[in-house]
């Protein structure tokens, strides 16, 4: 079990006990040796375990997330631009990509030998957690905002974690649970064992185009955990000689609350705080990303971009993911979508250019505003031939 660390960009080192980030002041992520990485072709391990090699763990408890649908989504390429593809991240146990990173630190925390486990979270990294404590037989604190919805809370309760509602500013408490002296170990959004889980999604779509690689990997951000692993993805596989030329990584946020792009539009090198604002893309509105600094050094290290959609672009996005390609996602990875359209929209995509949409969760944990009124319609079954006729004739 390795425990090195090292800071992307002034390469001191660390270990996982030293502290959660580099004295520099950005964050820190696995040192991983890949030069001899090669695709696990014959590999039995179950999804994401595949890649255990590049992990600071080999195994986790219950269901092993990853190994999810990597779908050439043609029926979208019109409408959005470019040849598009989606990584239907919403099919992992607790319906987001959470699941990866969970994986590697509730690993971690049976291999370590110790109980505890905590996470800060809207929703998703939250459920992830405690449905993966639980599977492991470990205490599972998670630590959520005073608004956050009552049926999000319901999910996680089935799995009888301790739930924290926190009244007070959730960038603060980010970084409060991570400087807590205490046996339960933190594993939030940007922290080094989960950017090592998330990393597995770009190893997957990476393999799956092999030996030919994406023009561009696409993703919803709010604080860089996900996008920090995709990028370290590339930077190992890179490393290992499996791929020459990286895809462009595009990283897409709310405009309600956007401070990676804004931080790129105004081409600063460092991330800095915004007034958030509403949006429906609820579990990416993060107005002061940990790792927002390292997402902005990953878009322009790949030559890609940072950018914002409104919520109406998203709503389409999401409509035209729905009704076009069958998937149901929630809004934040829809903004991804959203995200890729506008940037085809501004030639900065062009149309014959392979493009990974990366979906990060699930649809089917909350209710949306989809007016069923009017997309129903009440009938007497003695009217069914009728009615059945009345629409197939139409
Ligand atoms: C957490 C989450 C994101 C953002 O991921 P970060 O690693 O915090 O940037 C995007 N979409 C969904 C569905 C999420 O749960
Ligand atoms: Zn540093």
């Amino acid at each position: 079990m390795t425990t090195s660390l090292r800071c992307y960009d002034c390469g001191r080192t660390a270990t996982l006990e030293d502290g959660k980030r580099c004295v520099c002041g950005e964050p820190l992520w696995f040192d991983v040796d890949a030069a001899n990485f090669e695709w696990p072709d014959g590999d039995t391990a179950e999804g994401m375990w595949r890649y255990r090699d590049v992990l600071p763990v080999s195994s986790g408890p219950g269901v092993a997330p990853g190994g999810t649908p990597l779908h050439r989504a043609e029926g979208l390429d019109a409408d959005v631009g470019c040849r598009l593809s989606v990584k239907v991240e919403g099919q992992n146990p607790t319906g987001s990509f959470k699941d990866r990173g969970t994986a590697v630190g509730v690993g971690y925390v049976l291999e370590a030998g110790t109980d505890w486990i905590g996470t800060v979270s809207h929703g998703n990294m939250a459920l992830s957690t405690s449905a993966y404590a639980a599977a492991a037989g470990l205490d599972c604190a998670v630590f959520v905002p005073t608004d956050t919805p009552a049926e999000r809370l319901e999910l996680m309760a089935r799995h009888e974690p301790h739930i924290f509602r926190v009244e007070g500013h959730y960038g603060q408490l980010y970084a409060d649970t991570l400087a807590l002296e205490t046996d339960v170990r933190f594993v939030n959004s940007d922290t080094p064992l989960r950017v090592a889980g998330q990393k597995t999604v770009a190893y997957e779509i990476l393999e799956a185009f092999a030996p030919d690689v994406p023009d561009a990997i696409a993703l919803p951000v709010s604080s860089g955990g996900q996008a920090s692993g995709v990028w370290k993805a590339l930077r190992e596989l890179e490393t290992a000689g499996l791929i020459d030329d990286p895809p462009r990584l595009y990283v897409v946020q709310a405009a309600a609350c956007d401070p990676i792009a804004t931080a790129f539009r105004e081409g600063r090198d460092e991330v800095t705080p915004v007034d958030g604002g509403d949006t429906i893309a609820v579990s990416i509105a993060n107005s002061d990303p940990p790792s927002g600094t390292r997402t902005l050094a990953a878009v322009r290290d790949t030559g890609g971009a940072a950018v914002s959609v409104t919520d109406d672009e998203t709503r389409d996005a999401m409509a035209l993911l729905a009704t076009t390609a069958g998937l149901s996602v929630e809004p934040s990875s829809a903004v991804a979508l959203a995200g890729v359209r506008a940037l085809a929209r501004d030639g900065e995509i062009d149309a014959d250019e392979e493009v990974v949409t990366i979906l990060t969760g699930s649809g089917y944990k909350e209710r949306f505003d989809t007016d069923v009124d009017a997309r129903t319609r009440t009938i007497a079954l003695e009217a069914l031939a009728d009615e059945v006729e009345s629409v197939v004739d139409r």
